[in-house]
């Protein structure tokens, strides 16, 4: 595709404006002269240019609105657009953090019942949304665990986490000053329960486990887990971003979990991936309600305030009071769906990753051969031997016109190609994916070459704008300049 600047022509315009109908003056007079740029370089297209440049270009990226998204642990499902409606309504777009809490009231009662709404669905007891992420979650929850032992006067200094863990939940652990004990999953692909007996003391302030875990496996032994846990005196945090798992079926609050966070903009109709903002709010158990940041939510009568009067708080975490239009997309969404539609979510992002597994199971390896819930990992391992890489196994699924999987991950699997189909996802679309697996597999034994120079680009047949690009040297030599993308050097 050509840039737009190579499309110029000198003194094409793409806007007519009517006849000055003031008296004309020189550009020099109304700026002063060190201010003025000397030459703005702008191409120079008609309109109708400028609108199937643009046109075409949004083309050129993949996303939800235009293919499946089956990209493990991140769960990108479509999102309904109503939600994106409804965020933008006045009242809730134009309204401003530093105004008055009197003329916030309709903001403040949106958050205050979503903190509740979210309460209900995970069996927790306070809620903050300030968070912006699910890493900033985990972060938040860990320094309450922090001010809570702090308070008792308890020196603890270790975290568990598990070997499938999100990268996050290690790194949470050591920015919060905190060592970290990683145990290694059983043959099942879930905790090995010996394992964490042996590295529970009272040197532990928390364990964190995400439930079902990244494997796509439900922890079964999760309230034998916590029972243990809180024996020693620890806590235990649901990395909560599998949510979508069961929402509606079980509460991590039951589980025995005493802090976990959400990801709004996974589970909870926000879109993401492009980098937009996100939220992770996190829920507690009673005894760590007085940790939460500030201000709070506070309801009297029907009047909601700020409440800052909290002297146990670990403080402000994020500017203001988090992202506020993710909070309207999620309430909308969740009052759309209701407690019966939020159950049905759950069922069917599980019952479509089942149906996938099982269509492709006997083509690639499947390390833990059990129901999965909302996800499963293959492994790449049988078409490696013919020298075939699970990241070519990636790059030729964007040749059938689909986003590839999350790959590498869980660090567990090696080969690892993990699937997330979604619950929004009609079964013909995981039928044409199960297909275009299926066949590469096929690839895989008998053309390999094939599948090893994916993706192949347009002018070479296939559907991509460029083919395999040099990731190493697209991460190592980064080319930002203008200068040098108009010279076409990239
Ligand atoms: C996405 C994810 C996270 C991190 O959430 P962010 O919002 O990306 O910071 C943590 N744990 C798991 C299991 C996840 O899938």
């Amino acid at each position: 595709m050509k840039l737009i600047f190579e499309k110029s022509k000198p003194g094409r315009m793409g806007i007519s404006l009517p006849d000055c109908d003031v008296p004309e003056k020189k550009i020099e007079e109304l700026i002063p002269k060190n201010s003025l740029r000397s030459k703005l370089n702008l191409p120079e297209v008609s309109e109708v240019e400028v609108v199937r440049h643009y046109t075409k270009l949004s083309t050129q990226n993949y996303g939800v609105d235009t293919g499946f998204y089956p990209l493990g642990s991140c769960t990108m499902k479509y999102n309904p657009k109503v939600n994106e409606e409804i965020a933008k309504f006045p009242g809730f777009k134009s309204s401003h953090p530093l105004q008055d809490e009197g003329l916030s009231q309709g903001a403040l009662e949106l958050m205050y019942h979503l903190e509740k709404i979210l309460s209900e669905i995970t069996g927790m007891d306070g809620f903050t949304l300030q968070p912006a992420a699910g890493a900033q979650g985990e972060l938040t929850g860990l320094m309450m665990v922090k001010a809570c032992f702090e308070q008792k006067r308890e020196k603890r200094t270790k975290i568990i986490v598990s070997d499938s863990s999100h990268g996050t939940n290690p790194a949470s652990a050591s920015l919060c000053g905190y060592e970290s004990i990683t145990i290694k999953s059983n043959e099942r692909g879930t905790v090995d329960l010996e394992g964490l007996k042996r590295a529970l003391n009272e040197d532990v302030a928390c364990i964190i486990l995400t439930n079902p875990n990244t494997l796509g496996l439900f922890e079964e032994e999760i309230l034998e887990i916590t029972a243990i846990a809180h024996k020693k005196g620890a806590l235990v945090y649901c990395d909560g971003a599998n949510m979508n798992a069961f929402l509606g079926i079980a509460r991590p609050g039951d589980m025995g979990f005493d802090i976990i966070h959400l990801n709004l903009h996974k589970t909870f109709s926000t879109p993401h991936g492009g980098g937009g903002p996100g939220s992770g709010p996190v829920g507690v158990k009673k005894s760590l309600v007085p940790f939460l940041p500030k201000p709070t939510i506070k309801r009297e009568k029907d009047k909601y305030s700020l409440d800052y009067d909290k002297p146990l708080s670990i403080g402000k975490i994020k500017a203001f009071y988090g992202n506020f239009g993710v909070m309207v997309k999620a309430y909308a969404y969740l009052r759309a769906l209701g407690p019966e539609g939020l159950r049905g979510v759950a069922e069917n992002a599980v019952l479509n990753a089942n149906y996938l597994m099982k269509k492709l199971k006997s083509y690639y390896y499947l390390p833990f051969d059990r129901t999965c819930m909302h996800e499963f990992v293959l492994s790449g391992k049988k078409q490696l031997e013919k020298g075939v890489h699970t990241n070519d196994i990636a790059k030729r699924l964007l040749d059938y016109g689909f986003h590839a999987p999350t790959v590498y991950f869980p660090l567990i699997v090696s080969e690892a190609i993990m699937v997330e189909p979604t619950e929004t996802e009609p079964k013909e679309i995981l039928d044409e994916f199960a297909s275009a697996m299926i066949e590469i597999a096929q690839e895989a034994k008998e053309n390999p070459e094939i599948v090893k120079t994916a993706p192949h680009p347009t002018t070479e047949g296939g559907r991509t704008p460029v083919g395999r690009l040099d990731a190493v040297a697209a991460a190592r030599k980064p080319n930002l300049r203008w200068k040098k993308l108009d010279k076409r050097e990239i």
